[in-house]
């Protein structure tokens, strides 16, 4: 399609990545937002999101964070600064799994480094871990830590500079993608096409969607560390316990950001507009298993312990495809979203631009 003009409904990172993909091909954007851009409850609206190369069994998400992480270098320069910092991935069993397998041998292929650590060191390189249990350990390179509000409001900032007209507090109550219009109460929007990437929400606008894609409440929880493990926490590597009891996964403290445990136990329940507050019954399961990660994590104080949704699908497989002749939907669907999002907006944008809408 020659440059037209797209409109983009949702301003998390899938839809701002899009605007980011399509700005950069020439066409003028329009995003429409339900809330304030950032949109505090939106799934993307965090401190800290994981990147990494190993991707367990899910071999074809692996193999496209070569081009994902090209995909972020390519908006870093485009925003003028990076928000990413490198870290090492210390991935654990407590009983075998094939996680790490089937993530190294991807990692191989793709010539990214990993090592085993000797179980007998891991309580002296990381001293804030239980070892009970444990029984292989391995530290993974080509990881690290995206740091997703910075993002959102740097792309707002640059994309608004780039002449992207912001809807704020606009919600969409129906799309059209055969005429590529969105409608806003009596007033309808018209471009030459539409981009659905309304997170958990998609499937008020793209019915067809719905039953597919559920949405998912998730807990995490903010702690602040025993003041004597301050100085192990202050330069942790990312944490994925892999064990079936204590299975979390742990971002630690950066400048800027508290430490944060969560889990990838897909609850498959609640209605994104519900309050983001976290309740007990929500992280009940996850304090249960991060006394299994940590020693002594009873002494941890919590800073704050949040509710998020996303959706998610049997699979976990994005949804990015055609829903009419003028008309897309890009759907991040579990919790392994945010490291994608800068190639899948990207691939989207590419694909308007050809007349081939991209199908993931
Ligand atoms: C707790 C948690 C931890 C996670 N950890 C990781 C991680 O470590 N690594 C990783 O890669 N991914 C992670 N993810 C997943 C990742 O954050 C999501 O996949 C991603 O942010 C989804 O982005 P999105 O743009 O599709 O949706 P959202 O960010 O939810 O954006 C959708 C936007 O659409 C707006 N909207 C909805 N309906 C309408 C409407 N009718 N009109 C106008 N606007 C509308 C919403 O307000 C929202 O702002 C995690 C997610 C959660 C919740």
């Amino acid at each position: 399609m020659m440059p037209g003009k797209v409109l983009v409904v949702g301003a998390g990172i899938n839809g701002l990545a899009t605007a980011w993909g399509l700005v950069r091909r020439g066409f003028a954007v329009e995003v429409f937002e339900q809330g304030p851009v950032p949109n505090p409850v939106s799934s993307s609206h965090d401190e800290h999101r994981v990147t990494r190369h190993g991707y367990g069994t899910m071999h074809r998400y692996a193999r496209l964070m070569p081009e994902a992480f090209a995909a972020y270098d390519a908006m870093w320069a485009d925003l003028g600064r990076s928000h990413f910092a490198p870290k090492p991935l210390i991935v654990f069993e407590r009983g075998a799994t094939d996680w790490i397998d089937a993530s190294t041998a991807d990692m191989d292929a793709m010539g990214i480094g990993w090592r085993e650590v000797d179980l007998d060191r891991v309580a002296q390189l990381y001293p804030m871990l239980n070892t009970d249990g444990m029984t292989r350990c391995t530290e993974m390179d080509g990881a690290g830590v995206l740091f997703p509000v910075r993002i959102l409001t740097d792309l707002a900032v640059h994309l608004a500079r780039r002449g992207v007209v912001f809807h704020a507090n606009t919600p969409v109550d129906a799309v059209d993608p055969e005429a590529g219009t969105v409608t806003v109460g009596a007033t309808v929007h018209g471009g030459d096409h539409v981009v659905v990437a309304a997170g958990a929400w998609v499937a008020r606008l793209v019915p067809g969607l719905a039953g597919t894609v559920v949405p998912s409440r998730q807990a995490v929880m903010f702690v602040a560390p025993p003041v004597e493990l301050a100085a192990a926490w202050a330069d942790a590597p990312v944490f994925f316990d892999l064990g079936e009891a204590s299975g979390t996964y742990t971002l630690p403290p950066e400048p800027g950001t508290r430490l944060k445990i969560g889990d990838h136990v897909f609850t498959r329940r609640g209605d994104p507009d519900e309050s983001r507050a976290g309740t007990d019954a929500d992280v009940e399961r996850l304090i249960a298993a991060a006394s299994g990660t940590f020693r002594d994590f009873h002494r941890y104080v919590p800073l704050e312990r949040k509710a998020c949704f996303y959706t998610v699908t049997d699979d976990e497989r994005f949804i990015a495809e055609p829903i009419g002749a003028r008309g897309s939907v890009l759907s991040a669907c579990s919790g392994h979203g945010f490291k994608l999002a800068a190639l899948m907006g990207d691939k989207v944008a590419a694909g308007i631009a050809a007349g081939e809408p991209y199908r993931h």
